[in-house]
């Protein structure tokens, strides 16, 4: 296998090279953003809301990013270009940089900035045939007002923790509710549920990530004539839905089947679901950002 490449601090390095300190503070205290990105037949989906995103979690945490929002974009594109993938996924990530072992961040003169590109895919082929079984977990969402959900901060403890649930209960993947018991979203996704040919997902405020891929399936629903309502909704509305789907950069549109133990329509991906999937595959492939049609400065 060819060298695997990584952007780190205005260089790029080989992956054996790609090391920080580890008085990092993205290390120490989580003290970060970051971004997870796709690249589809080489164009990369919805950069600019990433980058936007990016740049907004930045600035509500006071972390200056050492970079124009312009020099970023060509970076990435940079970083797919010198690994040579057409399908990847990429992840940006921002940290506080080095300081002492306090957690001032005004001790931290430098941002370190890395951009990774890997082939992957969450959730394995066959499921998107099959679809998957989730369940709903003790932990809750973070409250928007202790931590909002919509800065994509390297704190992401409250999604490890409802990972390991969903391990331990031998599920792909769980849903948390926030702390009035709506269904917020997955450890990295957003949940959507269709009732009488109707979408309805939980808006920000229930303490959902903004999704970029949710609103993209927003998008492409509307445009194919359907009801979206972004609204709270229960355990019992999800047990009761005609469909339930997951979305996110990695997983992409995926079918939920069964959630705690309660089979979700026919037990098997309904034709709504299937038919956003295809509409979103169709569309990622030749919307975007052109990596490869863009001049590569590292070219020779
Ligand atoms: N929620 C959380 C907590 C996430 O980490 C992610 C993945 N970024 C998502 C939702 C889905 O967001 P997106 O579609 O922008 O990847």
């Amino acid at each position: 296998m060819s060298e695997q490449w990584i952007f780190l601090n205005d260089e790029f390095v080989t992956k054996e090279n790609a090391k920080i300190s580890v008085y990092d503070h993205g290390f120490l205290y989580g003290d970060g953003v970051f971004e997870g990105i796709r690249v589809y037949s080489g164009n990369v989906f919805r950069m600019k809301e990433h980058i936007d995103r990016l740049y907004n979690s930045a600035k509500s945490i006071l972390l200056n990013i050492p970079y124009t929002k312009e020099e970023l974009t060509n970076i990435i594109v940079q970083t797919v270009q010198k690994n040579g993938f057409e399908d990847a996924y990429i992840r940006v990530v921002v940290s506080r940089g080095v300081g002492d072992l306090g957690l001032d961040p005004y001790k931290c003169p430098k941002p370190q900035v890395v951009v990774i590109v890997e082939p992957l895919a969450i959730f394995p082929k066959h499921l998107y045939e099959t679809g998957i079984e989730v369940i709903t977990v003790a932990t809750r969402r973070n409250r928007p007002d202790v931590l909002s959900p919509k800065v994509k901060s390297l704190n992401y403890l409250n999604n490890v923790l409802v990972r390991i649930e969903a391990h331990l209960a031998n599920v792909s993947e769980a849903l948390m509710l926030n702390d009035q018991g709506y269904v917020a979203e997955g450890s990295a996704d957003n949940v959507f549920i269709v009732k009488n040919g109707v979408l309805y997902t939980p808006p920000g405020y229930v303490g959902a990530l903004e999704g970029i891929t949710r609103d993209a399936i927003i998008d492409i629903a509307k445009e194919l004539g359907y009801v979206v309502k972004e609204e709270p909704f229960t355990r019992h509305d999800v047990y009761t839905a005609d469909e339930v789907f997951l979305t996110g950069t990695a997983a992409e549109v995926i079918a939920v089947v069964k959630v705690d133990g309660r089979v979700i329509g026919d037990g098997v991906p309904g034709e709504h679901t299937k038919r956003l999937l295809e509409q979103f595959r169709k569309r990622v492939v030749s919307e975007g950002v052109k990596v490869y049609a863009t001049q590569n400065v590292n070219a020779g």
